[in-house]
């Protein structure tokens, strides 16, 4: 059971999540995965960040904060005075760590990967004493452990990669004792560490990857991940209130859904539950009733269609028009290998809804000045000649990617969602549906964004409960 930021984020939550868990422990063994308090790896990274700038006095209100924010959490969890001095000491332990590590950035004036993943994992290690005290409070056994004993990776620091083998081997050696003792370990979400113990982890947002990691070496019945809403839903219900839950999905679906933005999910989650079929449940700690959904390496067997659509934000869209159709393909040629060449990655390429001679691509908004320039430079004679028509860039887009299963009809629903797009008046630039049966991508302007999905999700009546 992973429980994420939000789930674990002050004293109510934790002990929302403690009862939840004391409610499954009861018939089965429970392996606990989690999160920093929600917040909290953001602020830690700012102290790092402000170590490498010199700002001393930013980084210890920082701390302070962090400090007093597990601190109460204890205070209202904890009744027990020797207990909670027990936890006091370890909040105590782990903020001086965060400070020495913020003082030796500050010295050198230089943040290395390496010193970012140590700092950044302290939100963890100080949230899971706090879970397992919560337990300990219901009566039950448990322990805190820290990942970096039970995950091992690669050294690929900020996106580290498990080694399955070891990882299962120590998961043995160190949980299945507990587990048979009746103790319920709390493992640290996002951090783990070296062959040679040097502190890694596995990307920002990555816990929900942690509990498979988890799940998959143990070869648990099911992972569940408990977040802050009913599931996976048809869009993110920031964007879209009436987005509806999603009863169940296919491991591929749900990875689609990861991988094109749904924040719901890292889009590693499934990676580690692949070869061994285990199903996955995301759940809402704070609905503990509602089932959520349920994700299968098959899903339902029924549900043809779009499922969900899930949004890339922060992108911008770079059109190199040529003169002619026929001169598309070397466009194309050229346009591809100038962004190989730089640190940009396209995040789409559709084919323009305007003509059929333009090349377009969607990058990230932080690449999207270097790849225009870059560009303008590699057809600056072409420009020059009126070989090329024009080369432009509209810093602020979002793509829409509707997510589902067998979409062999996907020609007739890019034209109902473009009529439906067309009647509220929202813009598409370009659309990519990259072979058949496959999901289907719009790219809209950020400003549409709401507008957009609200359309799409009329359309293809995707705030239909229960699917
Ligand atoms: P946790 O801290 O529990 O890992 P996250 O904030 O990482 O939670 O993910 C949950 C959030 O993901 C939701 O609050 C929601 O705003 C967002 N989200 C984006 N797309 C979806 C979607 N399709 N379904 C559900 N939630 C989504
Ligand atoms: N705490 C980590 C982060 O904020 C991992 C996670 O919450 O999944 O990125
Ligand atoms: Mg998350």
């Amino acid at each position: 059971m992973k429980f994420g930021g939000s789930s674990v984020n002050d004293s109510a939550c934790i002990a929302k999540v403690a009862d939840i868990i004391k409610a499954a422990a009861a018939d089965n063994d429970v392996v606990v995965v989690v999160s920093a308090m929600r917040g909290v790896t953001d602020l830690l990274i700012e102290a790092a960040t402000q170590s490498e700038s010199g700002n001393q006095n930013c980084i210890a209100a920082i701390l302070q904060e962090v400090r007093q924010r597990h601190e109460s959490a204890a205070k209202a969890l904890i009744q027990s005075i020797d207990k909670r001095q027990t936890i006091f000491r370890k909040i105590h332990e782990l903020i001086q760590e965060a400070d020495s590590l913020s003082r030796e950035i500050l010295l050198q004036r230089k943040l290395t990967l390496r010193a970012r993943d140590s700092i950044s994992g302290l939100g963890e290690r100080l949230s899971a004493p706090l879970v397992a005290a919560a337990l300990e409070v219901r009566g039950l056994r448990s322990q805190a452990i820290d990942a970096t004993e039970l995950i091992v990776t690669d050294s690929c620091h900020g996106s580290a990669e498990p080694y399955m083998d070891l990882t299962r081997d120590r998961c043995e050696a160190l949980l299945r004792p507990l587990l048979m003792q009746g103790i319920i370990p709390v493992v640290t979400g996002f951090i783990a560490a070296t062959v040679d113990g040097v502190p890694t982890t596995l990307g920002r947002n990555s816990s929900d990857y942690s509990g498979t990691i988890m799940g998959a070496a143990l070869n648990a019945n099911e992972v569940s991940l408990w977040t802050d809403v009913d599931g996976i839903l048809t869009s993110d219900p920031r964007l879209v209130p009436s987005a509806s839950s999603i009863l169940e999905m296919s491991y591929d679906e749900a990875s689609d859904l990861a991988d094109l933005g749904a924040k719901v999910l890292h889009p590693k989650t499934l990676h580690a539950l692949m070869q061994s079929g285990i199903p996955l449940s995301i759940r809402n700690t704070f609905a503990a009733d509602r089932p959520g959904t349920k994700i299968t390496p098959g899903g339902s067997s029924d549900a043809a269609g779009v499922k969900a659509a899930a949004v890339i934000c922060d992108s911008a869209l770079i059109t190199v028009r040529a003169s002619s159709v026929l001169e598309t393909p070397d466009t194309l040629r050229r346009t591809l290998a100038t962004l190989a060449a730089l640190p940009v990655q396209i995040r789409l390429a559709p084919q323009s809804s305007s003509s059929k001679d333009a090349v377009c691509v969607v990058v990230s908004s932080n690449h999207a000045e270097s790849a225009f320039e870059a560009l303008r430079r590699e057809f600056a004679h072409d420009l020059e000649r009126e070989k090329l028509k024009h080369i432009t860039l509209n810093p602020s887009v979002a793509v829409i990617a509707l997510v589902g299963r067998n979409l062999r009809n996907a020609g007739e629903i890019v034209e109902r969602v473009t009529a439906a797009l067309y009647r509220d008046t929202v813009k598409i630039f370009g659309i990519a549906h990259p072979s058949p049966g496959s999901n289907i991508s719009l790219v809209v302007a950020q400003q549409d964004l709401k507008s957009a999905l609200a359309a799409v999700h009329r359309e293809l009546q995707l705030d239909e409960p229960v699917r």
